[in-house]
């Protein structure tokens, strides 16, 4: 990572250097991510289905599903409030001088990166209330395995086809279930071989990350903001580690440690879901989560549960009405808390998916919609490295989630299992 941040920072100060990394190094980083979201989809399928057959008993998986569910929305809803705490205390949006203003939005607000998000969020927005039960249900089976972004329709058919082997018993079930099973230890190999790539892979993303970021004036005009959201989400890495204090009585450093590889890999990457591979991994044979929770906390956790992004999400749109001068009540930041709860869950797992529900959130606040594109050009140039840091947190937070039910079901077994 740190080799990738210097050599950006001395490529830009070589002439082509820019053009350099993109051609010549960038590649090496996106086929890594490439291989990760190519074993995604027959990862949650394997892991889901082998997970719930191997429960032998249908209740257990309705108090796991129960208590994840839960666990997912309080520490969401922990998130917005931490961050629309902060955000109103630092008030970093009141410090921004109208010139800086025009000057960002002047660079910005017309760039294709703006008009797409603003695009994609009016059509999220069109859609009916329940569309989104409706889109979480395939109508095919292998179309849904053949687009990366129907991942919960994937999760839904696996747990549907888990379930059903759990009730037609083990003897009916078995060949499935050594397939699934076989398919699972194979896909699993597949994350090691990949990850042996992975040092080559951060070093040119990180590279990347540096010569594509804005200039750095806006940058430092957008230092408290981004100040803002980062201690937020230093503040939920203390909340998991006290909750994991306290349900576990084990020492934080211990999740902390286990875990690194999935936050750097988060860190790289801006994507939960291609990270989920790594997750997995650590989550299971790390932190000693047996199968049958982390096999369907995580995948879910990897599209629904985004406290970094909600966190963010809260801080946006406060900072963004300071800034523009559009005053918000109490009941406005209240509203906050609830669409930025559904648009966490609506996110996908993919980079600066966060950035397109928030324009749902500011729109549910009043937000003039004539200056929405002002708004997302003022936070666009910190967009990226706070995709990346808000990608670690909503990848930790799944993992606290798996560790806490899995220890509540009786399923930790972190001493047998630390090597
Ligand atoms: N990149 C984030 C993730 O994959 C989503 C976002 O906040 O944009 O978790």
């Amino acid at each position: 990572m740190l080799l990738g941040l210097l050599f950006g920072v001395l490529m830009l100060n070589v002439s082509g250097g820019k053009i350099f990394i993109q051609n010549w190094i960038n590649p090496f980083g996106v086929i890594f991510i490439n291989l990760l979201k190519l074993i995604a989809i027959p990862l949650i399928l394997a892991s889901i289905i082998k997970g719930i057959s191997d429960l032998k008993d249908i209740a257990k998986f309705k108090t796991i599903g129960l208590r994840s569910v839960t666990l997912f929305i309080s520490t969401t809803i922990m998130a917005i409030i931490i961050g629309l705490v902060l955000v109103n205390i630092f008030s970093p949006g009141k410090g921004i001088s109208q010139a800086t203003v025009d000057r960002i939005s002047n660079e910005y607000s017309g760039r294709q990166g703006v008009q797409s998000k603003i695009e994609e969020a009016s059509l999220q927005k069109e859609s009916a209330p329940l569309q989104f039960l409706i889109d979480m249900v395939p109508d095919n089976a292998f179309s849904a395995m053949s687009d990366n972004k129907l991942m919960l329709q994937v999760i839904f058919f696996s747990i549907f086809l888990g379930v059903s082997m759990l009730l037609i018993g083990e003897a009916q079930a078995k060949p499935l279930k050594s397939l699934f099973d076989s398919l699972n230890e194979a896909v699993l190999k597949m994350v090691d071989l990949i990850m042996l790539t992975a040092p080559l892979a951060v070093f040119a993303l990180l590279a990347n990350v540096v010569v594509s970021s804005g200039d750095t004036d806006l940058l430092l005009a957008l230092v408290k903001y981004a100040g803002v959201v980062i201690l937020g989400l230093l503040l939920m890495i203390v909340f998991y580690c006290s909750v994991l204090l306290l349900v576990t009585g084990k020492n934080p450093i211990w999740f902390l440690k286990a875990i690194s590889p999935a936050q750097l890999l988060a860190f790289s990457t801006s994507s939960s879901a291609a990270t989920l591979p790594v997750t997995m991994e650590r989550v299971e044979n790390h932190l000693g989560v047996d199968k049958e929770v982390s096999s369907f906390v995580l995948p879910v956790g990897a599209t629904i549960n985004m406290d970094g992004t909600s966190l963010y999400q809260g801080v946006a749109a406060v900072f963004i009405s300071q800034a523009l001068g559009h005053h918000l009540e109490i009941t406005d930041q209240l509203m906050i808390v609830l669409t930025a709860l559904l648009a966490s869950i609506g996110s996908a797992a993919v980079p600066g998916a966060g950035m397109v529900m928030l324009v749902i959130v500011l729109e549910s606040i009043g937000f003039p919609s004539d200056k929405l594109a002002v708004g997302l050009a003022l936070i666009f140039a910190v967009d990226r490295p706070l995709d990346m840091a808000r990608t670690v947190i909503n990848v930790t937070g799944d993992a606290m989630v798996a560790v806490v039910v899995a220890k509540s079901v009786g399923k930790l077994h972190y001493k047998s299992k630390l090597g």
